[in-house]
């Protein structure tokens, strides 16, 4: 593990400060479209606002190319801009899956007409993106997807259903993995869609959490008919675009640990309020989350080192993962512990029963352990 901030990422960072302090508002500052919220047509509005003063300073999507409105920054400059959005307290944009994980997958695999017309409006917010991956039945084990699109002249037919989708009760693009070729071994056979969800046929349910919030949705496609132009990548390789958002989604895991850092110690500052300080077995609860905090900064201080040494994304990536998801959990464990009944309401309240999600999402902690044991270890295949 070896990097300083460059003197180009530290200058980066002051232009960066410097338009935070002139553009970030109270009226922005705060909860952003998340995985974990509903947001009402006033914050949405509002974070509308925010996204495109982003965007327009190119600051919305860092890493994406200048010609679309990013400015290819690299590994360092991408940590600064993490770094500083969470010092400031700056909500993100309207699009976190879109920018991150979808847009890769278009700038890629895309036709000039697609990244022309889709990339700006998602760059701005004024589309919001969903990932229409998983279904009922395949989520581990996506490639057994059954949701079919069939080629009927200059269009394909979709019909079938997709759950657990993000943002899809927002959203109006949907990136979606269909069967077009069921006669194909599973990997294969599947194709990337483009969908407008407010074509005629397509039906979003929000599904309520445990949290009492609508996250996630089912997505029902009937008899939807999208344009051949649809298609993102090639005809029945859609596993390779979806690989590549998969990949882009895995690799945004280098920051996790400024949220989940800033969250013990917010954990430890409620504790001493309550005199749990005092109690040395609680001492010892927190000293252990601690611990787990600083693990995985350093888990992703190896990531980035690595990319900045031209290393593809390793295991770090599934690491990160485990011990961020894994860690999460337990600091809902010990504000239990340590703040008895008060965790129970209010932020610790929602916060201990959101956590259950996090080892599930993004690839299930079995899972990820799984993929370490297999690649990592050089284990057999159970
Ligand atoms: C908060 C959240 C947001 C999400 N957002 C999206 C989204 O935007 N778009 C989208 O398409 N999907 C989304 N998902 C779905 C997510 O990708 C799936 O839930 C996940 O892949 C697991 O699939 P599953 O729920 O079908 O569980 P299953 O795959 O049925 O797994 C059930 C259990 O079996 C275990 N298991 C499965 N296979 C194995 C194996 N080979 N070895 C050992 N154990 C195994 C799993 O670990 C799990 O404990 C989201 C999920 C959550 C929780």
């Amino acid at each position: 593990m070896d990097f300083t901030y460059p003197p180009e990422a530290e200058a980066f960072r002051a232009e960066f400060r410097s338009w935070l302090d002139e553009h970030l508002t109270d009226e922005f500052r705060g909860d952003g479209i998340g995985f974990s919220m509903e947001m009402d047509a006033d914050r949405l509005a509002t974070m509308r606002q925010w996204n495109r003063l982003l965007a327009d300073a190119r600051f919305a999507a860092i890493s994406w190319p200048e010609e679309y409105g990013g400015r290819g920054a690299g590994t360092m400059e991408q940590v600064v801009f993490a770094e500083e959005m969470h010092r400031s307290d700056a909500p993100g944009t309207l699009n976190p899956l879109g920018l991150s994980n979808i847009a890769p997958a278009i700038i890629e695999f895309g036709t000039d007409d697609q990244r022309a017309t889709l990339l700006p409006r998602m760059l701005r917010g004024d589309d919001i993106w969903c990932q229409g991956f998983s279904e009922p039945d395949a989520g581990s084990d996506l490639a057994g997807l059954q949701c079919r699109a069939v080629l009927d002249d200059d269009h394909f037919v979709i019909n079938g259903q997709k759950t657990w989708n993000t943002l899809g009760h927002l959203a109006n693009w949907c990136e979606l993995l269909v069967r077009t070729d069921p006669d194909q071994p599973k990997h294969r056979g599947i194709s990337c869609l483009l969908v407008d969800m407010t074509l005629p046929g397509v039906e979003v349910r929000p599904l309520v959490t445990i949290t009492g919030e609508k996250e996630f949705n089912e997505i029902f496609f009937t008899d939807v008919r999208v344009p051949v132009s649809s298609l993102l990548g090639p005809l029945h390789d859609g596993w390779r675009v979806a690989m590549t958002t998969l990949a882009y989604e895995r690799g945004t895991v280098a920051n996790l640990h400024l949220s989940l850092r800033a969250k013990i110690r917010r954990l430890i500052d409620d504790a001493a309020a309550v005199g749990a300080l005092e109690d040395p077995v609680k001492r010892q609860a927190l000293a252990a989350l601690y611990l787990e905090g600083e693990l995985l900064k350093l888990v992703s201080d190896r990531a980035i080192s690595g990319a900045i040494h031209g290393r593809a994304m390793g295991p770090e990536g599934s690491i990160a993962k485990l011990v961020w998801s894994e860690a999460e959990q337990h600091v809902g464990e010990v504000a239990g512990q340590v703040l008895g009944p008060d965790a129970n309401t209010g932020f610790w309240g929602r916060d201990r029963v959101y956590m259950r999600a996090l080892t599930i999402a993004g690839g299930t902690t079995q899972v990820n352990k799984n993929i370490l044991a297999q690649r990592v270890l050089g284990l057999p295949r159970a």
